[in-house]
């Protein structure tokens, strides 16, 4: 989940490095640290806290060093403090690491009993000193050999001997000018640049100095020096990113941006695939490919985690509904771990913002190994998920830097709720309701609707700033606003650290409405659509037993703003398009709460953007 960078080349390395770290942050927060490679030693700069704390540490650092790797962690072995930070030094070899060494307590053991002494709680020393290990033993029996034979040997057996998923990158004294590494199931990014090599964990890094990159093949060892990369099977592409999509933009928070961005990602997510009218194909990049996946279709399983998770219930209702299909949605680190049917005309979709996520790459390779059909909806172009699945559908939401999702998550439903019609039209589903035709043209001006909906943004923040006494927010929908509310509930948790529940509105009467008191608030999506008068029943539920009620309905409501303590009126649009409205008001109350509260919007306490550990 960390963040890596490593330069080696012509120039001064330390600037990137730092750079790199910058843009890395959003990865993990809780330490940063750097090694340099000066004549014939190590120069160490670690630092608990933000990247900030170490770039302030720098002054006097780095002048003429021209090759270095650095780290900003998630810590998972060992408490986020200064000792437990990367890079880890052992012996002659300092090493960053992405990941987890599951093994990494009996190598631990068995290098103790040798007289190995360690300074760090982490799973990342264990590693760096198994090398170092191997690299005595094997230099003791061949001493004639070169350095860098010596310690690609012994970086061979040491990553036979760990088990995990992870990335590292180190250097060694006596073999300067060179960077070594391996991904192992942790993604590493590299680029050729003109004055040296260039590596990160993500793409964000690299993209400032070159956008033509090679996300590393698993379980090669690589090593990287001024002119280059030399490992197998090295396949080099051009990313259409640029570096100012990952600046703030006058916005006071990259989250902030990212919910104003979106009117525009939903545009372009459907550039180029709408059709003029309802009973035409979309466009899809493969077109024929696409038929082939969608056209014996028996079961579709949705797999993924957290906010993606949610994008994935809403859309079971639009496959029910249109395209009259068995749709499951599964929690990635469940699904991978059970025993799933896969049968003939079993489809499966795996949903994550980075394409990286460890659970939904695991439950992917899954389906693919039990010979499912696949298909990913991923954000960041060539990720591990979106090259492994048999077919993209890829969202166009730029780079999302503030860790708690927005943008990548309209995408995503806006791109289920037209890949479902698509699906209809294929299978031949004639639409009995109108929410199929009402919904088609309700993607087409949905840029338009969510910029009206933005347009009462300072509202929104303003009721979230009063939700921060609360004891505990509640928020429940029915049908599609159930997802919704859920997500309103994760965005809730994520950014204020308060207590907060998501329910299917029906449900309260089954346990939850037991917390009910005025010192409770309960969000409520209302929208006028099928099941509005349920929703309405289960408000005046909750009033009677004095909550605090939040409405999120059409506007122009009067009959919900009578029972309600606050309302919030949205501009009415169609079955399909209206979860996607929805959310927009549930970020910002939860980013105004979040900014009373005085918390980290970017970069919340305990949380991580790409989870690559299980
Ligand atoms: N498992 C390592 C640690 O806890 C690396 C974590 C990370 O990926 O940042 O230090």
């Amino acid at each position: 989940m960390c963040g890596i960078v490593g330069y080696v080349g012509q120039k001064q390395a330390l600037p990137i490095l730092l750079d790199g770290l910058m843009r890395l942050e959003y990865r993990g927060y809780d330490s940063a640290g750097f090694a340099l490679y000066s004549k014939d030693h190590f120069e160490i700069k670690r630092n608990a806290g933000p990247v900030q704390g170490l770039i302030d540490l720098t002054q006097d650092c780095g002048k003429t060093e021209t090759q270095g790797i650095a780290h900003t962690r998630w810590a998972t072995h060992g408490a986020p403090n200064e000792t437990n930070a990367h890079p880890h030094r052992a012996g002659e070899i300092v090493l960053v690491h992405n990941g987890i060494i599951e093994n990494y307590s009996q190598i631990k053991e068995y290098l103790s009993k040798e007289g190995v002494q360690f300074s760090s709680q982490t799973d990342t020393e264990v590693f760096a000193q198994l090398i170092e290990f191997r690299r005595k033993e094997i230099a003791k029996k061949n001493p004639t050999q070169s350095a860098e034979s010596t310690l690609l040997q012994s970086m061979k057996k040491a990553i036979d001997e760990v088990e995990g998923h992870y990335a590292i990158v180190l250097m060694a004294l006596g073999i300067p000018g060179k960077l070594f590494g391996i991904q192992n199931g942790a993604p590493l990014v590299v680029s050729k640049l003109k004055d040296g090599a260039l590596i990160a964990s993500d793409i964000q890094a690299i993209i400032p100095y070159h956008n033509e990159v090679c996300f590393l093949p698993k379980g090669e060892i690589f090593i990287a020096d001024k002119d280059g990369f030399h490992a197998k099977g090295l396949k080099f592409e051009t990313i259409d990113w640029t570096a100012d999509k990952v600046e703030k933009n006058g916005f006071e928070s990259f989250m902030l941006k990212e919910i104003f961005q979106q009117p525009m990602v939903v545009a372009d997510t459907l550039t180029g695939r709408l059709p003029l009218d309802q009973k035409s194909p979309f466009m899809w990049d493969h077109q024929k490919a696409h038929e082939v996946l969608w056209k014996n279709v028996k079961r579709l399983y949705l797999v993924a985690c957290g906010t993606s998770s949610h994008a994935a219930m809403a859309a079971k209702y639009y496959f029910e509904r249109w395209a009259r299909l068995d749709c499951q949605v599964d929690i990635a680190s469940e699904f991978r771990y059970r025993d799933p049917v896969f049968e003939p005309g079993t489809v499966v979709g795996v949903i994550s913002q980075s394409g990286e996520t460890a659970d939904t790459l695991a439950a992917l390779r899954l389906a693919n190994d039990a010979g499912a059909s696949t298909f990913s909806i991923c954000n960041v172009p060539n990720s591990t998920i979106a090259r492994e699945s048999s077919f993209q559908y890829p969202t166009k939401a730029g780079p999302e830097i503030g860790v708690a999702s927005t943008k990548a998550f309209t995408a995503q439903l806006t791109m289920l709720c037209a890949l479902a019609l698509d699906v209809g039209r294929l299978r031949g589903i004639q639409q009995t309701k109108d929410s199929a035709q009402k919904s088609f043209h309700g993607l087409a001006r949905l840029p338009q609707d969510l910029d009206q909906v933005l347009s009462q943004s300072e509202a929104f923040i303003k009721i979230g700033e009063k939700l921060k006494n609360q004891r505990i927010i509640l928020f429940v929908g029915r049908g599609t606003m159930y997802p919704i509310a859920l997500e309103g509930a994760l965005k809730f948790k994520e950014l204020t650290y308060l207590p907060a529940e998501g329910f299917a509105a029906g449900e309260l009467k089954h346990g939850p409405i037991a917390y009910i008191d005025p010192d409770v608030s309960i969000i409520t999506l209302a929208p006028k659509d099928e099941w509005y008068s349920k929703t309405i029943s289960n408000l005046e539920e909750i009033r009677a037993r004095g909550g605090h009620i939040i409405a999120i309905g059409t506007e122009g409501d009067t009959e919900i703003q009578k029972i309600s303590n606050e309302f919030i009126g949205l501009p009415k649009s169609a079955w399909g398009t209206q979860p996607i409205l929805s959310v927009i008001p549930l970020q910002l109350l939860a980013y105004g709460c979040a900014k009373a509260l005085g918390r980290n919007i970017d970069k919340p306490r305990n949380l991580a953007k790409s989870v690559t550990v299980e």
